[in-house]
C-alpha cells in the first residue's frame, strides 16, 4: 500500500482500483519469489543425495571394490542415498498433486478405531527400533471420520513419523482422537524435543527445519509437515501444533465431523 502511494495515476483513474492491482502485483512478486526458493531448494535437496551417490560410485571404481569392507560402506551409503532421493521425489509429487486441485478427494466413513490400528501397525517396527513407547487414546463410543483414507493415513503417518524421530529412546508417543461440536480431533503427541517459539509459525512451509542436522540424520525431507497442512486443509479443517522445548510437541489434525 505504501508503494501505490508513489505511483502517479490520471485524475480520471479510480483509486480504489488502482490500490487493487497494485495489491495484485505485490502477490504476484511474492508468489514469483515462493517459486524461486522452491526451485532452488528442490535443486540443492537433490543434488546432496546426487553428490553422495556419484562421490561412492567413483569410489568404488578407483579400487574400493576391492575391500570388501569399504566396499559394503560405499554400497550402503548408495542405497541410504537413492532411498532419500526416492522419498524426496514421493513427497514432491504428492505435494504437486494436491497443488495442482487436479486430484479429487474420495471420501469414505473411516472408523477410528480402525484408522489408529492401521496407522500405528505402520509405525511399530520404527518405534521399537528407536525404544519409543506407542499408545492410543479412543473414545469409548465408536468414532466415525468423513475423510479420503489414503490422505487421511498419509497425514497421522506424517506426524507419528516425526514424532518417533524427533523423541529420544524412552520417550513416549500418544495418538488420540476425540470428537466434539461437530469436530474430529487427532493428535499426536510426543515427550521429544519439542520446538523453540522461534520456529514454531514457520515449520509448515515447504523445507524449513528447525534443526537441519536431526532432520537430515533422520532422512527428513522436510516436506512433511507442509504434505500434512495441505491434507487438513482439502478436507476443511487445520492442524494445530503446540510446543514446549524439552518436554515435548503436541499436533493436532482438526476436521469437520
Ligand atoms: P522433516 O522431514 O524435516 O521432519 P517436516 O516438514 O515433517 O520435515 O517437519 C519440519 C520440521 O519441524 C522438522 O525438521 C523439525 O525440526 C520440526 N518438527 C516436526 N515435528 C516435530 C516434533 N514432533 N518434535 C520436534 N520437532 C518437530
Amino acid at each position: 500500500f505504501l508503494e501505490a502511494q508513489v505511483v502517479r495515476l490520471p485524475d480520471s483513474a479510480p483509486q480504489a482500483g488502482a490500490v487493487a492491482v497494485f495489491h495484485d502485483l505485490t502477490e504476484r512478486k511474492r508468489l514469483e519469489e515462493v517459486r524461486r526458493d522452491f526451485v532452488a531448494n528442490v535443486s540443492h535437496e537433490l543434488r546432496t543425495p546426487l553428490t553422495a551417490i556419484r562421490g561412492s560410485s567413483e569410489t568404488l571404481l578407483g579400487g574400493a571394490l576391492e575391500n570388501q569392507h569399504y566396499a559394503k560402506h560405499f554400497v550402503e551409503m548408495i542405497a541410504r542415498n537413492a532411498s532419500r532421493l526416492e522419498r524426496l521425489t514421493q513427497d514432491l509429487l504428492d505435494l504437486a498433486a494436491m497443488e495442482s486441485g487436479r486430484e479429487e478427494l474420495v471420501k469414505e466413513a473411516i472408523d477410528g478405531a480402525s484408522l489408529a490400528d492401521s496407522v500405528l501397525a505402520t509405525v511399530g517396527e520404527l518405534a521399537e527400533e528407536r525404544g519409543v513407547e506407542l499408545e492410543r487414546e479412543l473414545p469409548k463410543e465408536s468414532l466415525r471420520i468423513m475423510a479420503s483414507r489414503r490422505h487421511l493415513e498419509q497425514a497421522v503417518l506424517n506426524l507419528l513419523d516425526n514424532a518417533i524421530k524427533y523423541t529420544e529412546s524412552g520417550g513416549k508417543v500418544t495418538l488420540a482422537l476425540t470428537e466434539a461440536e461437530g469436530q474430529t480431533r487427532i493428535s499426536v503427541k510426543d515427550s521429544g524435543a519439542g520446538i523453540a517459539p522461534e520456529h514454531l509459525g514457520r515449520i509448515f512451509e515447504r523445507f524449513y527445519r528447525a534443526d537441519k542436522d536431526r532432520s537430515r540424520q533422520m532422512g527428513g525431507t522436510g516436506l512433511g509437515l507442509a504434505i500434512v497442512k495441505h491434507i487438513a486443509q482439502k478436507h476443511g479443517g487445520r492442524v494445530e501444533v503446540e510446543s514446549t522445548p524439552g518436554q515435548g510437541s503436541t499436533f493436532t489434525l482438526v476436521l469437520p465431523a
